[in-house]
């Protein structure tokens, strides 16, 4: 503990002393304690893996997650003293809704249940059911999927552009057929996929574009934020997410009627209540998807740290993602030129066991956890889960899809690129992002030494 402060401080002191370059800084370091009773600093790095005997590169804990102080006590106090915890009788879940709207520059924000339901209302609310297709990609979280499922209708696997992580833009057209409804892009990790080419298809080819931005809020494309550019977008405050209230979501739209049918369907087909509370049954179909008065108090507290934390994961994304690029092997997610502001809720790169002298990515991952840097080896191909396939034997897919559709679709949404990505990716958490230069120095320093002794650690 007092080790790891001294440490820090004094990597701290000579990175404001001017001292430049990494290695140079490790150097000084090193130099300012010598030999003798004090611990060698430079160890940290050259010592040995820990997997081979050596020390830890790092022992503190990187920021925790959720942030909280007495804003989130006296908002949730409100709520409960209020007696008003349903959206219906308080306030404060409309107030949220006015703030996230205005943050994000859409017309109409309603919130919902969590992220899934907020996908799952748009695409209801778009009259989305069975025999229509819904194209997604396959690197997502399963819900994007589960959200299609839902609604009877048929995902459509686009192959990843593995430079990005995002949906292959250029894949989609062809996977188009007279029953894709919907594209479904997914802002993974917090980039951004393709909205220029995206939207181009959407408008020629008249498809409606539901973005899945559960991952990417604040995110921007040519400096408009994300989920503002489809027919509707959809966020997750789930715990893990950038913006938390345990569980919530939100769907946004610029669309006046389609936010209404939003609203109805999350609200069992109940219109907004009217002042005589003379209520009216609107859509098609609906379910109780309704965010509580104290997820949205959660909420608006949590919203007055989300700017400043963003700055802070894009800072010391944007530094590690030099540290990170100079190690050959190591290949961080990019940005499409569109993207103005990534939201980082994952730093993702691919991991070239080639280059570590072929030490196979789960031992990378491990060695990295030994020397106190969590990371995970992410998501693996959606498109060959059995699940989905045990979905279409189901009655429902059975009568309503020909059979040659069904028997077809494996074949049609092959993704071999995805493939390999799921082989190579490496992600860190948005909570990482959330410490000092010097954390993101730490990260890199255990990467290094990995690489270092990379041949040993496969043999072991
Ligand atoms: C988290 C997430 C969801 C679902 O959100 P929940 O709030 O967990 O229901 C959907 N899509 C993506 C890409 C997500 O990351």
């Amino acid at each position: 503990m007092s080790h790891e402060f001294t440490r820090r401080k004094f990597l701290k002191a000579a990175t404001t002393a001017g001292v430049g370059g990494v290695a140079l800084r490790y150097a000084t370091v090193a130099g300012m304690f010598g030999a003798g009773g004090v611990p060698n600093l430079l160890a940290a790095e050259t010592d040995k893996p820990v997997k081979l005997g050596g020390k830890p590169v790092r022992t503190a804990a990187f920021p925790a997650w959720p942030i909280i102080d007495e804003t989130e006590d006296k908002a949730l106090l409100e709520v409960l003293h209020s007696k008003k915890w349903f959206r219906g009788d308080g306030q404060v879940v409309n107030q949220f809704e006015t703030a996230y709207a205005q943050l994000t520059g859409a017309k109409h924000c309603v919130a919902t249940a969590n992220g899934t339901s907020a996908v799952i209302a748009a695409l209801g609310a778009l009259d989305v059911g069975p025999g229509d297709e819904v194209i997604v990609p396959p690197y997502t979280f399963v819900a994007t999927v589960n959200a299609v499922l839902m609604h009877h209708a048929l995902p459509v696997f686009v192959d990843s552009d593995p430079e990005t992580f995002q949906i292959d833009a250029k894949k989609i057209e062809a996977a188009i057929s007279d029953r894709t409804i919907a594209i479904v892009p997914v802002h993974l990790g917090g980039g951004v996929s393709d909205l220029d080419a995206i939207m181009e298809i959407s408008n020629r080819r008249k498809i409606s574009v539901v973005e899945d931005a559960c991952q990417a809020h604040l995110a921007e494309w040519r400096g408009k934020k994300v989920g503002t550019y489809g027919e509707a977008g959809c966020f997750s405050f789930q715990t893990s997410k950038n913006l938390n209230s345990g569980e919530g979501g939100a769907v946004l739209t610029n669309d006046d009627d389609l936010a209404e049918r939003v609203y109805s369907f999350h609200n069992n087909c109940r219109a907004r209540k009217t002042a005589s509370y003379n209520f009216t049954y609107r859509g098609t179909r609906g379910a109780n998807l309704r965010l509580t008065e104290f997820q949205g108090a959660l909420l608006l507290a949590q919203m007055t740290r989300l700017e400043h934390q963003a700055k802070t994961r894009d800072d010391n994304a944007q530094y590690l993602t030099k540290l990170l690029g100079e190690i050959p092997g190591v290949v961080v997610a990019r940005n499409y030129d569109g993207c103005t502001r990534n939201a980082h809720h994952l730093f993702m790169f691919r991991y070239r066991k080639e280059e570590f002298a072929g030490l196979p990515r789960a031992k990378f991952i491990s060695a990295l956890g030994a020397e106190g840097i969590p990371a995970s080896g992410g998501y693996s191909p959606l498109n060959t889960e059995s699940f989905i396939k045990d979905a279409f034997k189901t009655r429902a897919y059975q009568r309503v899809y020909p059979a040659d559709l069904l028997a077809n679709w494996a074949g049609r949404t092959r993704c071999p690129a995805n493939d390999k990505l799921c082989e190579e990716a490496v992600w860190f958490t948005q909570t990482m992002l959330l410490g000092t230069r010097s954390d993101m120095d730490d990260i890199a320093a255990a990467v290094r030494k990995i690489k270092t002794y990379a041949a040993e650690l496969a043999k072991a």
